[in-house]
């Protein structure tokens, strides 16, 4: 029996919107997904000029016989879904079939295929196959698109530059080689190999193909399932951030997907282990249940629903916390690792930003869950590093009154006193404002402040808020308050300034008050305002209790805006630098 078969019309309806064969990227994705569903361990694309000239994919999977040949490029023919019902399971990599037909009606297409018995050779231009005869063959599949939209020149025009064709393309086996680190993926360009795979089977390891060993080093595995998902992926360190979005790549069931409440999740878990501009590198497969995943989303487009997508995401956030939480991030001041692969993540990355206008544009606002950030019974299942944080550290001195130089058994560290202080007084703020318990402090100089009549309507809408967090609060006159009393934490001698503060951020807030927002937005003003500055002489014995509150921190390596705070010079790398040690 043919391993291909021919769909019903209504399916064929269903899922024709999928068809869309419109760009370089579009038919790499066709024919790999093809090469992977035939079961192949090895896939090899080749490209010139980004595609437009030549799209080549060469596989060892299965192959076809004579008669599945031809009719794969027949309308409606599909080896992967046959039935209707079959469209509810997105368990498959995607939609098939029709990809193959729509290619070769605007292309010239050859086609060597072997089963391991009969092998056959064929040529197809503009939908009409030319040459249609058996051949000795290895088993597996080569498909060589050419001439591409050659009978449609309005689609042709819609082809982007080469780097930008080529830049989709290797972003796009990019993808498709993490997913699959059981498959050797080659993708040269002009016989420049541009991506690289072993096969392995280890997806650290492709990782390391892929992003080079500067990266690899510095990532975290994580694992962790709930009763609908299973997570297991790698996190990057916050000293190694990208500038772009489109390295937090996603895996729904081995599917490449892109998730706007996903890249959420992942982005909201590093605040402030990182600036809101930067975003990290996160490989992250998902396993669940087909049945949740939605199927009513375009099969072209990598977006996803899930019906249980809180829950995912919520897991997301939790493991992806307790990581960075369990782990030593202190950046190493030398770089100890050759960057061997660094020409050409660079080549990619600046192609990829040529075409960075071809994702989904996103705005994520940072805001965190902290319901989300309860210890639940996942906990156990995060993968902690075992240089579990222990960290300890003793103040030797101070550089230009900015940096702490101190020591530990494992190194020399330098210390940024303005940011050390920032973070030990935003954790500190942050659980005053959280607590549930208030203490007030009078005011003896009670300050009134007047407002327009929109500001004061505004202000008086949140006068609830204003009293749960512990200020003394009354109207006093037209449009005016008149504050008596403030809760306890806010910063002595400060206290106008930091009122006035709050009422800019309860008045500038565009939809209404969110507390959790306010909450983190004045923790980090404050703790700017009520820290050392730079150039500022702190005694020894001030470096000292610096050091051990900045250690008893839940994230002691980032100020609030996500800077760093210490930089470690490990003993290593110190032995290496006066060549007391050759290796
Ligand atoms: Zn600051
Ligand atoms: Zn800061």
């Amino acid at each position: 029996m043919s391993k291909i078969k021919v769909m019903s019309e209504n399916l064929a309806n269903k899922i024709a919107a999928g068809e869309v064969v419109e760009k370089s990227a579009s038919i790499v994705k066709e024919l790999c997904e093809n090469s992977i569903d035939a079961k192949a361990h090895s896939i090899i694309i080749n490209l010139e000029e980004g595609g437009k000239k030549l799209i080549e994919v060469i596989d060892d999977g299965e192959g076809m016989n004579e008669e599945d040949a031809p009719l794969a490029f027949q309308r409606h023919a599909t080896s992967k879904i046959y039935k209707d019902d079959d469209l509810f399971f997105i368990d498959t990599l995607g939609f098939r079939g029709e990809a193959l037909p729509s290619i070769a009606s605007v292309s010239r297409v050859e086609l060597k295929t072997s089963d391991g018995n009969t092998g056959t050779h064929m040529v197809i231009e503009g939908g009409k196959i030319l040459v249609k005869e058996k051949s000795s063959l290895k088993k597996g599949t080569s498909i060589k698109v050419t001439n591409l939209f050659y009978n449609t020149p309005a689609r042709l025009k819609y082809l982007k530059s080469e780097a930008s064709e080529l830049a989709n393309c290797t972003s796009f086996v990019e993808r498709l080689a993490l997913s699959h680190p059981s498959i050797a993926f080659t993708l040269n360009h002009e016989n420049h190999a541009i991506v690289k795979t072993s096969g392995s089977n280890d997806l650290l390891k492709t990782i390391h193909e892929i992003y080079g060993v500067s990266v690899s080093h510095r990532m975290l595995e994580i694992r962790a399932s709930n009763d609908d998902f299973d997570l297991y992926g790698y996190i990057c360190k916050p000293e190694i951030l990208k500038s772009n979005r489109n390295h937090m790549i996603t895996f729904v069931n081995d599917r490449v997907v892109k998730n706007f409440e996903i890249n959420k999740a992942i982005n909201d878990a590093y605040y402030t282990y990182k600036p809101d501009i930067k975003f990290p590198i996160v490989v992250l497969k998902i396993n669940t249940d087909p049945t949740l995943v939605d199927v009513n989303i375009h099969p072209t487009k990598q977006d996803i629903k899930l019906s249980k997508m809180e829950e995912l995401t919520d897991l997301i956030l939790k493991t992806i916390k307790d990581t960075l939480y369990k782990n030593l991030l202190i950046p190493d001041a030398v770089e100890r690792m050759p960057e061997s692969n660094e020409a050409k993540q660079e080549f990619v990355e600046n192609r990829i930003k040529e075409s960075e206008e071809e994702y989904i544009p996103e705005t994520i606002q940072t805001t965190i869950d902290f319901a989300a950030s309860e210890k639940t019974t996942s906990e156990k299942n995060v993968v902690v590093n075992p240089e579990m944080k222990e960290l300890k550290l003793y103040p030797v001195g101070l550089a230009h009154g900015t940096y702490i130089i101190a020591e530990n058994e494992t190194g020399v560290y330098l210390i940024d006193q303005h940011a050390a202080q920032e973070r030990i007084n935003y954790e500190r703020n942050m659980k005053a404002l959280q607590s549930k318990t208030v203490s007030t402090t009078d005011l003896l100089f009670p300050i009134t402040i007047e407002l327009s009549q929109s500001e004061f309507l505004k202000l008086k809408s949140e006068e609830e808020a204003l009293k749960e967090m512990g200020f003394k609060i009354e109207e006093f006159g037209l449009n005016t308050f008149i504050f008596k009393g403030h809760p306890t934490w806010l910063l002595e001698g400060h206290e106008e300034e930091s009122i006035r503060r709050i009422i800019d951020l309860i008045i500038g807030g565009l939809q209404g008050f969110d507390r959790i927002k306010f909450n983190e937005s004045i923790a980090i003003t404050l703790a700017c305002k009520m820290s050392i500055k730079a150039n500022m002489h702190i005694s020894h014995e001030a470096q000292e209790e610096l050091l051990n509150e900045l250690c008893a921190c839940d994230n002691p390596y980032n100020c609030p805006h996500g800077r760093p705070t210490i930089i470690k010079f490990s003993i290593y790398d110190l032995e290496r630098m006066f060549k007391r040690s050759m290796n």
